[in-house]
């Protein structure tokens, strides 16, 4: 067996980790955990230190770690088929099955669905499907797509783009052209002291209507947005946001794609974000809860009233020129079947409504009265706590300060991991669905301790 330092040596050496700062980790000054098992909503390192998972990896880990159903499925996929390609109509009993139980938990509305490998992927396939789709009702000057500060939605060429956090676009010449953002529905930040959220969803609604007027409806194609945020700092919307901006989008005729990839799947105590605020999407995004992460998959909910163009597409043009060699991987399919088999025999998307009720209102009643906790929101098993210099004037700590790692440090040392979200100084929880109430109190109680410690 390789020694912890050999391990760390060849990290060092060898392994471009994503969303990292590389000059601080290859100097060793910065070194991750090698994690090496888990075991419901717990992971252990290999120096035997075992965390209580309170981000479910990132947000994916829905159903917890180590459920033998799910990589049994994984196997028996492996030693019956490995792979085969889903290019030209082919499949795979996996695949095929997968395509009907997503549909079967899929809005109403929705009519097929596409798999590619990550959220990412996922999304610059929507902003494809979406071009062409304006192309083939002869519109080809409708392209642009409209995303909201804060939202995020990816790191590929558009998807970064999309994805409205500055640290993704810096030194990357990103956002491209095609892509303009608007308002973040995030009440706690951007409204005024004073203003009530009705009216924020008001400014939010007069920020679209104002960019939609300057670009011309003409040119744009799509809104995307999270239905809650997620990355950006877990922000449930303000009261009215979606039903206001949808009648928006409506009105000129602007296709809406929801980014579910934390959503999807019953995180919000429902199945997906759409149920939970009744938002009439044309396209679904799904990822992470779509397998639980035992398996890279993601996916494409898309609207009869979208397919129909789709299809009228290939019958003037021919078959379409878009998928991935591992479009459909059937190990990614085998462990969506067990996953989503899985969700409904534990009951989780009614664990995370009920746990998820309990969580939140603990945390709030734990922290919701502290000197420097500006707000305390969530909804289902999301939940996100902000801490703030100064309560009444909501103003923020210097962002050198680095106050969100501090408490996240803090939260690691009570044996808990809670995520410092990149942006503000926010601790952020997405435990796995299958949270005890115990679990909870573990994470409430961490997170009352940590905040004290460093605030
Ligand atoms: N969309 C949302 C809402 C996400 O939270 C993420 C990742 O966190 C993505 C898209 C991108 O997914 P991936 O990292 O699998 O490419």
């Amino acid at each position: 067996m390789l020694t912890n330092d050999q391990l760390a040596q060849w990290d060092r050496e060898n392994f471009f980790h994503p969303s990292t700062h590389l000059a601080q980790h290859a100097r060793g000054e910065a070194p991750g955990r090698v994690i090496s098992s888990g075991e419901g909503v717990y992971i252990s390192d290999r120096d035997g230190t075992r965390l209580l998972d309170a981000f479910a990896g990132l947000y994916c880990v829905n159903v917890g770690y180590g459920r033998s159903e799910i990589a049994e499925a994984i196997a028996a996929q492996a030693r019956e088929l490995a792979y085969y390609h889903a290019y030209v109509g082919h499949g795979t009993e996996a695949s095929i099955t997968l395509a009907k139980m997503v549909l079967d938990r899929a809005p109403a509305n929705m009519s097929k669905v596409y798999f590619g490998l990550g959220g990412s992927d996922a999304n610059e396939t929507n902003v494809k499907l979406v071009w062409y789709y304006n192309n083939i009702l002869g519109r080809p000057e409708k392209k642009k797509i409209i995303s909201r500060w804060r939202g995020y939605h990816g790191s590929g060429l558009m998807t970064g783009s999309l994805t409205g956090l500055e640290l993704f676009h810096k030194k990357f010449d990103l956002p491209l052209a095609q892509v303009l953002h608007t308002e973040a529905p995030d009440y706690f930040r951007r409204a005024d002291l004073d203003m009530s959220e009705a009216d924020f969803v008001a400014h939010c609604v007069a920020e679209l209507e104002a960019l939609i007027d300057r670009e011309g409806a003409d040119t744009i194609a799509a809104f995307i947005g999270e239905p809650m945020l997620g990355t950006g700092g877990i922000v449930p919307p303000p009261a009215g946001y979606w039903p206001a901006i949808q009648a928006v989008l409506k009105r000129h005729d602007i296709l809406l794609i929801a980014d579910e990839v934390v959503t999807g799947f019953g995180r919000l105590g429902s199945m997906f974000g759409a149920d939970h605020y009744a938002i009439e999407a044309d396209i679904i995004t799904i990822a992470k809860g779509l397998t639980s992460a035992y398996a890279p998959l993601s996916g494409s909910i898309i609207a009869d009233r979208v397919w129909k163009v789709l299809e009228q597409g290939t019958d003037e043009n021919g078959p379409i020129g878009h998928g991935w060699t591992y479009s459909a991987h059937p190990i990614g399919a085998a462990a969506g079947v067990a996953n989503l088999k899985l969700i409904d025999e534990l009951g989780l998307v009614a664990n995370a409504a009920e746990t998820g009720a309990y969580f939140n209102a603990e945390m709030r009643t734990a922290l919701g009265d502290h000197a420097h906790v500006g707000d305390v929101r969530g909804e289902g098993l999301l939940c996100a706590v902000e801490v703030v210099e100064d309560k009444a004037s909501r103003r923020f700590f210097d962002p050198g300060k680095k106050v969100g790692a501090a408490l996240s440090a803090a939260m690691l040392r009570r044996g808990v991991i809670a995520r410092a979200m990149p942006q503000g100084d926010i601790l952020g929880f997405a435990p796995p669905l299958c949270l005890t109430l115990e679990e909870a109190d573990t994470i409430v109680a961490a997170t009352r301790d940590a905040v004290t410690e460093v605030l």
